[in-house]
């Protein structure tokens, strides 16, 4: 790829914007925090794994071979994000009288249904929390024999005071460790932790708890935190390019994540931490308390008292593209109305690419634009700079459309490829045909004419040609006695 400019990444890290060299030349390695599946995927979530799949797709782009690991958390995140609290797939589970992992199974369907919907490109490793048991236990083994943890009756808690005096424990959140230590409450008498901070590795089960498997320390489920050291060390390596997520992941998970890989691998496993930021609606913090959260399905449908229609999935991933990933999101009706209209300009400026004239030479600079367009993705992934430029080649379209311009005809062919891989393959968007059921109907009619035309005139050829070329694409179609009939895949 021939660029000007080299790809500059937000690390949460060193809280600098940085030029993106990868560990090993060619390969990017990246892992984000997936869901836990207990409950519908959320619009947060949507939006995080939106900007990523942006993420991968311009390391694709960029002609990088990317291993991209997104686990599925599917055991062992309790209520509190430190260890307090339900088990929340086996309460939903008690809730609903099912099994733990068909709650698992049933929203594990439910979030890569709706990631399908935003077009988003799958992984290229989906670990699972219960399929890695193993190697959990033998990271925990580690982190107790490096001495950064301890076991108090079959359950297993991380040492954060002790790794504290050698570590910068809060390097990710900046956060003031006195001043955490004093915040955090105690669990009064029946906290047998020894720190207030220290959060658990391994949690002896209950003997009704469900999702549990033996251990050095008994019968017990791993903590949330472990899984993603374990799963990241297994298929990055203890050292890789990316790790990302929400930035609420930043104070508790993420913390601890960094303090576990330390005090198991002796590194500090990401070289770039990236987080994407939070959704608002019409102004106010996206929540289920507040009754201004919807679900994405309830966003296509509209089918939420907030909504006045419902809005394609293109037009909301269009619409989440037009924030950048670490400025949070406003949803309004009036906003996801205005994107669906400017998708359908691009879109459009699309399709006319395919009938402008060429000329001996060009009155446009088509460079320029090819340019800008680089340089906004490689200003850590600007995704609205990209949008805004990506407009300004409607606006050069429209003008050689109605011939106040001229373009040579290689310009055109590299304006088109440029324009439109930005579109389609860098950002993601699809058109969604409207109506496309009544116009295959339409076209099968002109075809059926076109053969119907050639069997009279005895060209058998090219009668046989549209059937075999229908049938390759799914379309087969009848000769009977009232005419031709047709039927799609
Ligand atoms: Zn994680």
């Amino acid at each position: 790829m021939d660029m000007n400019t080299t790809l500059k990444i937000y690390n949460t890290l060193t809280k600098r914007t940085e030029s993106f060299e990868p560990i090993t030349k060619g390969y990017v390695g990246m892992y984000v925090c997936g869901p836990t599946v207990y409950s519908n995927a959320h619009l947060g979530n949507a939006r995080t794994y939106v900007s990523f799949d942006i993420i991968y797709r311009y390391f694709l782009h960029l002609g990088y071979k990317v291993r991209y690991v997104r686990n599925i958390t599917d055991a062992g995140h309790l209520e509190g994000d430190q260890d307090e609290g339900d088990d929340k797939f086996a309460k939903r589970a008690k809730l609903e009288q099912v099994e733990p992992m068909e709650i698992v199974q049933r929203y594990t369907v439910d979030f890569h249904e709706v990631l399908s919907h935003f077009n988003t490109l799958p992984p290229s490793i989906e670990p699972t929390a219960t399929g890695h048991i193993i190697e959990q236990i033998e990271m925990t083994k580690k982190i107790i024999e490096n001495g950064f943890a301890y076991e108090i009756d079959g359950t297993v808690y991380f040492d954060v005071e002790k790794f504290a005096k050698t570590h910068n424990y809060t390097i990710l959140s900046n956060r003031n460790l006195d001043e955490l230590l004093n915040n955090t409450r105690s669990l009064g008498g029946q906290d047998e932790k020894k720190g207030r901070l220290d959060f658990a590795l391994w949690i002896k089960a209950k003997p009704e708890h469900l999702m549990k498997w033996p251990s050095p320390w008994g019968v017990g489920f791993p903590g949330w935190h472990i899984e993603c050291s374990a799963m990241s060390t297994k298929y990055l390596g203890a050292e890789f390019d990316i790790h990302g997520g929400g930035m609420d992941l930043i104070p508790t998970h993420h913390t601890n994540e960094i303090a576990q890989n330390i005090a198991c691998n002796h590194a500090q496993p990401a070289k770039f931490w990236m987080h994407t930021n939070m959704l608002t609606v019409n102004g106010q913090k996206m929540s289920k308390s507040l009754g201004n959260s919807f679900l994405p399905n309830e966003l296509f449908s509209g089918n939420h008292e907030l909504l006045e229609k419902g809005y394609s999935p293109m037009a909301v991933r269009f619409f989440m593209l037009q924030a950048h990933y670490r400025s949070t999101l406003d949803f309004s009706n009036e906003a996801l109305q205005a994107a669906e209209k400017g998708l359908t300009r691009l879109f459009n400026a699309s399709n006319k690419l395919s009938n402008i004239n060429f000329h001996s030479s060009s009155t446009v600079q088509i460079n320029d634009l090819r340019e800008k367009l680089y340089e906004a993705m490689n200003e850590d992934f600007n995704t609205p700079m990209v949008i805004a430029h990506l407009f300004e080649g409607v606006k050069l379209i429209n003008l050689l459309e109605e011939g106040k311009e001229k373009i040579s005809a290689q310009d055109l062919d590299s304006f088109t490829k440029t324009f439109n891989t930005f579109l389609f393959e860098i950002l993601g968007l699809k058109s969604e045909q409207t109506g496309s059921a009544e116009k295959i109907d339409e076209l099968m009619e002109i075809i059926l004419q076109i053969r119907s035309e050639a069997k009279a005139r005895k060209d058998f050829t090219s009668s046989d040609e549209i059937r075999e070329r229908l049938k390759s694409i799914g379309i087969e179609i009848k000769d009977n006695k009232e005419g031709t009939t047709f039927q799609v895949a």
